[in-house]
């Protein structure tokens, strides 16, 4: 089997879709040397069946959709607080939840990896709130979902669009998934972010860490801050000074596949789109920007539509058109670029301190 290729991102539809994975299964997840998730064949008991290469998103793109534009905010001040952008990603799994369905999306486990996880509650779907600059591991995701479309229970999964065409590849046209993908501008991986641990750990004099929180609003929402604590000690900076979060949007330490997005564009693979509304102006019509979050919502099919109409009244929201999204937005036109020193980032990883390793890495664009 061709699985995985140069295009793979991770999603682990292909395990999914594998008769032998029952027992000791025969595709699993594995790492590559810079920590990202792939899939690992055994190749003496695979069956040769090939439906791991049939279901792969990377391999058989899935349609995509160009809808309306918003600029979207919840009126909840608890939940915007808690949220990275708007907060309407927490709006819509509440409608879910209330119509006896389930929530997919992305949460910390308790060694602080980034797993999907599937939720029916409102006290866990706080666990899903809130950015998690990590590539997410999806593998066990898709049976909880599984089990509840087939018991005919309405479900909403939220993720990264490389994330979303794998669950639309697994589940089809399930009438009772809706989909929501956010603008990504790629994802870092497992291993970068336990190396930027443990260089905060140590630089803080710190024991172990216990809790991640990215985009604080007390500080503003435009600031891009982080906090990591431990045993309630906390040390918070802002993007410029937190050397994961310039990483991050500089382009040094993406996945491979991230600088050549299939998904960048303003053709989206979810019934709707969320993401951060940036260089939002409230003229002609809008409402006021306070800098506690405002998101972008595209609202992408019919689906989506009626999704999006059980908000009314619980946000505030304005139309806009995407030219005007785009503008401050480059994950609506491009995929991210790849930083010059990149090489050098994953040579020293492991090697150099992550703060001095950044450092070194960004000195050359930020002259
Ligand atoms: C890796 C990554 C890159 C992003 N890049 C951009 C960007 O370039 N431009 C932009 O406008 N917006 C980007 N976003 C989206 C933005 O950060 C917000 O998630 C989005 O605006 C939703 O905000 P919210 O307030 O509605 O909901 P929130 O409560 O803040 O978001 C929660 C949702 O995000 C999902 N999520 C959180 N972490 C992950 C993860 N690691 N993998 C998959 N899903 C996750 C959860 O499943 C949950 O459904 C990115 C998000 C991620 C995770």
């Amino acid at each position: 089997m061709n699985i995985p290729d140069a295009a793979c991102t991770g999603c682990m539809a292909c395990a999914a879709a594998c008769p032998m994975g029952a027992g000791e299964p025969v595709l699993t997840r594995s790492e590559d040397e810079r920590g990202f998730y792939v899939p690992k064949i055994d190749e003496a008991r695979c069956i040769g069946c090939g439906r791991c290469e049939a279901v792969c998103p990377a391999k058989h793109p899935v349609a995509k959709a160009e809808g309306q534009v918003y600029a979207c905010r919840t009126r909840d001040p608890a939940t915007l607080s808690a949220s990275s952008s708007g907060g309407v990603f927490m709006e819509l799994a509440s409608d879910v939840l209330a119509a006896g369905g389930v929530a997919a999306g992305a949460a910390f486990d308790e060694d602080l990896r980034v797993v999907h996880i599937v939720v029916d509650s409102p006290e866990k779907l706080r666990r899903l709130q809130g950015s998690k600059y990590v590539q997410s591991d999806m593998s066990a995701v898709y049976a909880p979902l599984k089990a509840a479309l087939d018991a005919g229970r309405p479900a909403l999964f939220s993720g990264t669009p490389c994330q979303a065409a794998a669950v639309r590849r697994v589940f089809g046209d399930n009438a009772g998934l809706l989909v929501a993908d956010l603008l990504c501008h790629g994802t870092p991986s497992m291993a970068v972010f336990r190396a930027y641990l443990e260089w905060t750990r140590q630089e803080a004099g710190f024991g172990k860490i216990d809790g991640v929180k990215f985009r604080l609003k007390k500080p503003g929402w435009k600031t891009y801050s982080v906090e990591v604590s431990s045993g309630g000690r906390t040390v918070a900076r802002l993007s410029k000074q937190d050397p994961y979060i310039r990483g991050f949007l500089g382009g040094l330490y993406l996945r491979e596949c991230c600088y050549g997005c299939q998904y960048a564009g303003p053709r989206r693979v979810g019934d709707l789109t969320i993401a951060d509304y940036w260089g939002y102006s409230k003229e002609p019509d809008g409402f006021e920007d306070d800098d506690r979050g405002i998101s972008l919502v595209m609202v992408n099919t019919d689906k989506g539509a009626e999704a999006f109409g059980k908000m009314e009244g619980r946000i505030d929201s304005v139309r806009r058109d995407i030219a005007d999204a785009a503008k401050h937005n480059w994950v609506l036109h491009d995929p991210s670029a790849r930083s010059e020193r990149s090489g050098d980032f994953w040579a020293g990883l492991g090697k150099v301190p992550f703060g001095s390793l950044v450092a070194q890495g960004l000195a050359a664009r930020e002259k």
